[in-house]
């Protein structure tokens, strides 16, 4: 970071849509100060995307690599808004230009079922823990908490997360039986070819192992699982969505040998000595277009495990306004923060999608508009049309909420040299606490050896 007055933003996460808002300023003069919890930038394709997602995984590790590894980029890692910064000090006293939130959606929505959070790690687990632990507890020195992926689990869901739940449930618990007859498989070469193949492959029936498999509960039908969207609101286009995700569900039980239950909502977790023994579900019907519960349809599954994976909302950071689940926007087409100037949300944290290049097209586009219409610093002509690109990128519930598109054209001035030297001393206290040198030697410092 120079001495020249600059404009200097601070991005919060580095991962997909982080690195990619960094990368679209940096290119345009403006230094970033990238504020990222985990020792490493990675975000949800290393915690959250199963790991059997391996090729994708490594290429989109290098992306980030790429974007946050060159000049006009400061990397401040193991370091958390909320606890190690404070939300309205860096907004305020720092003296950044603008501050961006690219730090996605960690916390699982409340499942609705009475009794589960008492009864959390105790047969109730929600889905970004139960990936997390699947995509590190065979690494030398996990030292997370570890589940055990009972047979007979029930999923709560509908998304393609939730299908991926009941994938690893599948694949641990094949495993796990094929381990006590002397066979070593390796999950994520199961996955690549499919459990039913795999197994056929082994010579063993499923049959034979024992096992009840798990099932995926869904309170609507399999034909609007939010796992295939609709390209319009017309008839004909609800119709072919609709045998989309019938397909998909189909392939996917066939592969992983999970079955599907529709039309049933979770309603009451029963224990029987602290223990989670069975779920309470109801039977659901549309009455014209709503979808009720049907009376007197209650029965008690039962189970050792329901695994609750019906989306992932914000963390509540102190300081940052709350709209419900949200974080509270002036304008949710261009996530800008109500309350602060200068703040704007990119990502997974906005835009609820789960999807790696809707957040980095994201990312790329809140980088653009803020350049444009907050720091002043686009080019004429490349004002980003933020009405234009809405629809693609917020989703349907969203867009109801999205209020007027800002039209503000700002022109800010840079950074002078007392706020630059301020952000260089506190930005190198850091470092120096960490004993962060650069971005190269502190991947690799945090790496471990089996994860190179
Ligand atoms: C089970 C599952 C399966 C998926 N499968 C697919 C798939 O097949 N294909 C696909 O395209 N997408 C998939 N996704 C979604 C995809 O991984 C995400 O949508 C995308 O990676 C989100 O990128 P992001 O940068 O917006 O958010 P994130 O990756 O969540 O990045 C946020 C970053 O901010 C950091 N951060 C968070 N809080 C703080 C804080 N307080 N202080 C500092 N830093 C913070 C985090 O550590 C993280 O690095 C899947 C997701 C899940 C959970």
């Amino acid at each position: 970071m120079t001495d020249q007055p600059r404009h200097v933003v601070a991005v919060v996460g580095g991962a997909v849509s982080g690195a990619e808002a960094t990368d679209t300023l940096v290119s345009r003069g403006i230094h970033v100060v990238v504020f990222e919890q985990n020792p490493r930038p990675y975000g949800k394709i290393q915690d959250g995307l199963p790991k059997w997602h391996d090729k994708q995984r490594r290429q989109e590790y290098a992306k980030i690599d790429a974007k946050l590894d060159r000049p006009g980029v400061t990397f401040v890692p193991s370091t958390v808004l909320g606890k190690d910064l404070d939300f309205a000090d860096l907004v305020r006293n720092w003296g950044f230009s603008a501050v961006l939130l690219a730090n996605g959606s960690w916390k699982d929505r409340s499942s609705g079922i009475d009794g589960a959070d008492e009864m959390l790690g105790r047969g109730f687990l929600f889905q970004n823990p139960f990936i997390y632990w699947f995509n590190h507890h065979e690494e030398k020195g996990y030292d997370g908490p570890r589940y055990d992926a009972a047979d007979g689990a029930l999923v709560l869901g509908g998304g393609l997360a939730s299908i991926d739940v009941c994938k690893v449930l599948m694949l641990e618990t094949v495993a796990a039986k094929l381990r006590e007859r002397g066979i070593h498989v390796d999950v994520v070469e199961m996955e690549h070819k499919g459990l039913a193949d795999d197994l056929a492959a082994h010579g063993v029936k499923f049959e034979e192992l024992g096992l009840r498999g798990c099932t995926l509960l869904y309170r609507r039908t399999i034909g609007e699982m939010p796992v295939a969207a609709a390209r319009d609101d017309s008839e004909a286009e609800k119709v072919r969505a609709a045998g989309v995700r019938r397909k998909l569900l189909d392939l996917s039980c066939s592969k992983f040998l999970f079955r599907v239950r529709e039309h049933t909502v979770g309603k009451r977790l029963v224990t029987t000595d602290g223990r989670v023994t069975g779920l309470e579900v109801a039977r659901t019907e549309y009455q014209g277009r709503k979808l009720v519960e049907v009376a007197g349809s209650t029965e008690v599954l039962p189970t050792r495990l329901v695994v609750s994976s019906i989306g992932s909302i914000p963390e509540p950071i102190p300081g940052i306004p709350m709209d419900g689940e949200f974080y509270r926007y002036d304008d949710w087409n261009i996530g800008k923060m109500t309350g602060y100037d200068g703040v704007y949300a990119l990502g997974n944290v906005i835009t609820g999608k789960g999807n790696i290049a809707v957040s980095r097209k994201h990312g790329k586009f809140i980088a653009e508009h803020v350049m444009a219409s907050y720091l002043g610093v686009a080019a004429e002509g490349e004002k980003v049309d933020a009405l234009a690109a809405a629809s693609e990128r917020i989703s349907d519930a969203r867009r109801e909420q999205a209020g007027r598109v800002a039209a503000e054209v700002g022109a800010k001035p840079p950074v002078g040299a007392e706020a630059l030297a301020r952000i260089r001393a506190k930005v190198a206290e850091r470092h120096r606490a960490l004993g962060y040198t650069s971005y190269r030697a502190w991947i690799d410092a945090v790496t471990p050896a089996d994860m190179r």
